[in-house]
């Protein structure tokens, strides 16, 4: 195409699926693809995300299509596979990911977390393509590394070509059982209506490198728009840590505008919207051949594990350093004060619970991660159930101190209930017995009956 004048930025680019489908494996192999060919490929890492430049695509892509042009400038991936803050992300807030690489095990099919990374897929309406992983352990694979997929099979006996048809046939029958319809890429010949599957092998390689080829080719050919540089910030948070010397500092994927140090920032926290400073902008220390681009001004910080920059832009994984992040929340957006901007009215939008009505009266609920208190309170928006304002304060004192435990990185927590004390409640009151928030879905236990304490506390 001859949108050579606009310029576009990298897609970003999240990994998804059941637990041990190989996610980690196949972003290393990704990763790996050109050291393990004898290449520079500056490919860099990032805050949270590995950036790979057009260059380093572009040996990969040759391989599947011999005249496929690359027009972005290269691919963003985000590093944590099925991050939670990709669950977390905020209903009205932008999608973290342009496209997501949902990962299958050809010998599983799908599993429980697949299908919930697809339930959330549709609720975010995040396009996607579909590794179909772990091809070399059909029967007697001949494997070849990092051929494309065709090559590979082509090179196969009979006896494992009828295998690989037999397992593939399976999971097109349970995503078509799911509505989704799907393909293999090669033989799709309409991305828009029908899902596209790569045969994949993390271990071989094989396969690699036509999941970068479609990537790219997905993105350039059906969101060129949505990949057009723009100035107005697009910033999402994606953790929240503590890093000694540093302080609470938030690692963010810059999606588009810029960010500068100094630059003084709005992001959502627990007890409320956070109005900070940027006091410094870090990427990782950089490997010798790296190609930082867009980059004015570096210089080593102290500790030599973090470069600083005077200012950032486009498809970035930044760490950032301000006073006060103590309580800010992953999975939000980050704001930043322009000029013109009315600091009350950015407030308001990074108010987490704005949207939900508290009552004098109500039930209490707490909620181990933001994604499940925000599905709780709409389900019982929905129901009508009045929720009780006062503890909402001790509910934030919990979440702040789980913050700090290993526990959040769990994607599901059991969500707690607890009845306030001086509710009346009437005989046929519906009361939740406990749920979970399943691929951003509120699953309710069983009902119950008031008991006489008045006061209930039910967990798992
Ligand atoms: P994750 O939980 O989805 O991140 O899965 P991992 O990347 O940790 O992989 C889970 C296990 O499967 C590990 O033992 C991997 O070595 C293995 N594995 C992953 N991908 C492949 C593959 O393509 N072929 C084979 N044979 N093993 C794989
Ligand atoms: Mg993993």
């Amino acid at each position: 195409s001859s949108s050579s004048d606009v310029e576009l930025r990298s897609p970003v680019i999240c990994i998804m699926g059941h637990v041990d489908t190989g996610k980690t494996k196949l972003l290393d192999k990704i990763r790996k693809t050109n050291v393990q060919e004898g290449e520079a490929g500056g490919i860099t890492q990032q805050i949270g995300a590995t950036f790979f430049p057009d260059i380093a695509l572009q040996e990969q892509t040759k391989k599947v299509g011999t005249d496929f042009e690359l027009e972005v400038p290269g691919v963003l991936i985000i590093d944590t596979p099925g991050h939670e803050s990709f669950n977390n992300l905020r209903m009205r807030g932008s999608s973290l990911a342009d496209l997501a690489i949902l990962v299958i095990d050809i010998m599983h099919g799908l599993e429980p977390q697949t299908v919930e990374s697809l339930e959330l897929l549709k609720k975010r309406k995040c396009p996607f393509i579909i590794a179909l992983n772990k091809i070399d352990i059909l029967y007697e694979w001949n494997s070849k590394p990092y051929t494309s997929i065709q090559e590979a099979l082509e090179r196969q006996e009979q006896s494992v070509r009828d295998e690989f048809q037999t397992r593939f046939q399976n999971v097109v029958l349970q995503l078509n059982e799911r509505g989704l319809n799907c393909n293999l890429y090669w033989e799709n010949d309409d991305f828009r209506t029908a899902v596209s599957i790569v045969p994949t092998s993390a271990l071989t390689g094989e396969g690699v490198p036509d999941l970068l080829y479609m990537i790219l080719k997905l993105t350039q050919d059906l969101m060129a728009d949505k990949l057009e540089v723009q100035e107005e910030l697009e910033c999402t948070v994606i953790e929240v840590k503590n890093i000694e010397g540093l302080g609470t500092t938030v690692d963010v994927v810059l999606l588009n505008g810029t960010l500068r140090e100094g630059d003084q920032i709005v992001l959502a926290g627990l007890g409320g919207p956070i109005v900070t400073t940027i006091r410094a902008l870090l990427t990782p220390q950089p490997m010798k051949e790296m190609r930082v681009k867009r980059l004015c001004l570096m210089c080593v910080s102290p500790k030599n594990e973090y470069v600083t920059h005077k200012q950032i832009s486009t498809s970035m994984g930044i760490k950032i350093s301000a006073p006060g992040l103590e309580d800010a929340v992953a999975g939000t957006e980050l704001l930043v004060v322009g000029p013109d901007d009315d600091i009350e009215e950015l407030k308001e939008d990074e108010s987490i619970l704005n949207d939900f009505e508290k009552e004098p009266a109500g039930v209490y609920v707490k909620a181990s991660t933001l994604g499940s208190l925000e599905a709780l309170l709409s389900f019982l928006q929905d129901m009508k159930i009045p929720v009780f304002d006062d503890k909402f304060t001790k509910y934030m004192e919990k979440f702040r101190e789980s913050q700090k435990t290993e526990t959040r990185k769990v994607a599901v927590f059991p969500v707690v209930l607890q009845i306030d004390k001086q509710h009346i409640f009437r005989k046929q009151d519906p009361i939740i017995l406990g749920c979970q928030v399943v691929g951003g879905q509120l699953r309710v236990g069983t009902p119950l009956c008031i008991p006489d304490k008045g006061n209930l506390a039910i967990g798992h």
